[in-house]
């Protein structure tokens, strides 16, 4: 199975306009230099249209960090992933931050994959265990459990625009990232779990990494067999470095 590798770079709350603008710019201006590569950036909510407007025909797609569960209605201040249609393609789900900060449940996150998949949108759902966690042997347990939860719902012929973070909670925004070997573990277990529910269509999904990824670290994560690229945080803000990551991604290739 071959699987084209992804690089995507998580704003989280970070830039204004301005930065934004610049930002997609700078990213637009060198995605060229990543070859055979699916880049795409999630911005704040508010610049999604104007950083998707900068990256014009560059082929780095957008998403949004979050979305709602509904289609539409009293939900003050949410957004829904229909009213995303036509505006980006991908949705996070899951990101620790929404877990560990918002409080947002298993199920809740589940609700959020299925919604984005049937809006016709790309769901990124985002796994991975807390540092207690992976010390006291449940990390699997855990990653599984979410994944449990976070696919319940979803319609197998949806597969095809599923993609799953592993993004260890310890490993994000720490500047310790998981090892080569620990990344890699992990996302072939998430592989296999795939692969026993969904066959074949489950192996076709791909797994990212995502935690502390830099132009330092990148190469070796993403050469590991079932390592599909990363959700970069941190080294996302600045274009030089989510480049270099994007070129290390495009010169191991798949
Ligand atoms: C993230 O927030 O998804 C992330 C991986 O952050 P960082 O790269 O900064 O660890």
């Amino acid at each position: 199975m071959t699987r084209t590798k992804i690089v995507a770079g998580n704003w989280k709350m970070n830039t204004n306009l301005d930065e934004a603008r610049a930002l997609a710019v700078a990213i637009a201006g060198g995605a060229g230099a990543a070859r055979g590569v699916d880049l795409a950036v999630f911005p704040p909510f508010p610049w999604i249209a104007s950083v998707r407007d900068e990256l014009g025909g560059s082929g780095v797609q957008v998403g949004a960090q979050n979305c709602y569960i509904q289609k539409s209605g009293a939900f003050t201040g949410e957004i829904s992933p229909w009213s995303l249609v036509g505006v980006c393609q991908m949705i996070l789900a899951g990101h620790s931050e929404r877990r560990h900060v918002m409080g947002e449940s298993d199920e809740f996150v589940g609700q959020k994959v299925d919604a984005t998949l049937t809006a016709g949108l790309t769901s990124v759902l985002c796994v991975g265990e807390l540092l207690g966690e992976r010390q006291s042997g449940a990390a699997l347990d855990v990653v599984t459990r979410q994944l449990g939860a976070g696919l319940a719902g979803v319609d197998t012929g949806h597969l095809d625009r599923l993609v799953i973070a592993y993004e260890p909670v310890w490993a994000i925004g720490t500047g310790v990232a998981a090892t080569p070997d620990d990344a890699q573990e992990m996302c072939e277990a998430i592989r296999r779990w795939m692969t026993d529910r969904f066959d074949e269509a489950g192996d076709a999904i791909r797994v990212l990494y995502g935690g502390s990824v830099t132009p330092d670290n990148a190469d070796e994560l993403f050469r590991r067999p079932d390592v599909d690229g990363g959700l970069i945080g941190g080294a996302s803000l600045k274009a030089d470095a989510f480049l270099a990551i994007a070129v290390a991604a495009g010169a191991v290739g798949v």
